[in-house]
């Protein structure tokens, strides 16, 4: 007994110098997404944030795009828990469980919880040649081109297709949709007018808005919003969809099994990257909102996923969306 006592003591001694110079080689932080979009956006202003508190370490970004989003998060769900690969997904890790019938991972037992970074509202845009220059000429047009109209979105539970879901089922208007492996090449067709309209994050559309490169007709979020691109934007809500409401959240998880040493250490230099003055500058310029430190906690971040795994599950049911 005494024996068994000291060999554990000696191992978890061992486990917890071992990561005490925790990272002594670059950090991988996956995006489940293309380069170029708004996750990715999000994903490399954060690594420049977190590189000091996280002791000057370099922080590579993998894009691991395609199957909205689920496939980046399969290569971390399986990767070494050794705190070299990390995953900064949005709320799509919500709703895969119930659109993939053969998810390789499971949301709530296969990932460590760090914590959450963000909340960023959705814009709804479209190209620039669209002839509409307001909520309610995009909707006559939309009718008008009923059966032709192409929404382009980041594959089945991304941000953009769930957005596009919504909008398509309150105005009651079915449009083809065109998965991408991210909204980055999507803005990029979107931009050269080869797909017709798109609900995507504010942190990739404020930019192209901006310089005219897309139109923009409402924002997707309860409020209007302050940004001054933005502020000049109805809310779906508004323009006549009455509840309609739209938020992705992004956050950050390890491997199940990452020691707890080094999750201490992620958690403590997530909430100083999220306190870093360039990166809540840039945030907020693109409409993006930091979270407070009570919700960089892995415990409440864990119960929040659990409540959105349960609000989306009757919705994409409903829906009648899956995948295989
Ligand atoms: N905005 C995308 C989405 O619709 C994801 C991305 O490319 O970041 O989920």
């Amino acid at each position: 007994m005494k024996h068994t006592l000291f060999v554990a003591a000696m191992a978890a001694l061992a486990a917890s110098t071992a990561f005490a110079e925790y990272p002594e080689k670059p950090v991988t932080i996956v995006v489940p997404f293309a380069a170029g979009g708004p996750t990715d956006k999000v994903a490399r202003d954060l690594a420049e944030a977190l590189r000091k508190p996280m002791g000057n370490a370099t922080i590579i970004i993998e894009n691991v795009g395609g199957a909205g989003g689920t496939l980046g998060a399969t290569k971390v769900a399986k990767a070494a828990p050794d705190g070299y690969t990390l995953l900064l997904a949005h709320a799509g890790i919500s709703t895969a469980p119930a659109l993939y019938r053969n998810l390789q991972y499971k949301t709530l037992e296969d990932f460590e919880y760090l914590g959450m970074v963000n909340e960023v509202p959705m814009t709804l845009v479209s190209k620039p040649t669209l002839p509409a220059n307001s909520y309610a000429e995009l909707v006559k047009w939309l009718e008008a081109n009923k059966g032709k109209v192409n929404l382009a979105h980041a594959g089945l539970g991304s941000a953009s297709h769930l957005c596009g879901l919504m909008f398509q089922s309150t105005t009651k208007m079915e449009m083809q949709t065109v998965p991408y492996k991210g909204t980055g090449p999507a803005m990029t067709d979107l931009i050269g007018g080869q797909v017709d309209i798109m609900c995507d994050q504010t942190t990739n559309t404020t930019g192209q808005i901006e310089s005219g490169k897309i139109k923009a007709f409402a924002v997707t979020s309860k409020a209007r919003l302050k940004t001054p691109v933005l502020a000049k934007l109805p809310t779906l809500d508004e323009a006549g969809l009455k509840g309609f409401n739209v938020t992705i959240w992004h956050a950050m998880y390890a491997p199940k099994g990452t020691p707890k040493a080094v999750l201490e250490k992620v958690n403590t230099a997530l909430k100083a990257a999220l306190k870093d003055a360039d990166f809540i500058k840039r945030e907020e310029a693109l409409g993006a909102v930091i979270v407070s430190d009570a919700r960089v906690n892995p415990v409440e971040h864990k119960k929040f996923v659990e409540s959105e795994i349960n609000k989306w599950a009757p919705v994409i049911k409903a829906a009648g969306q899956y995948a295989d």
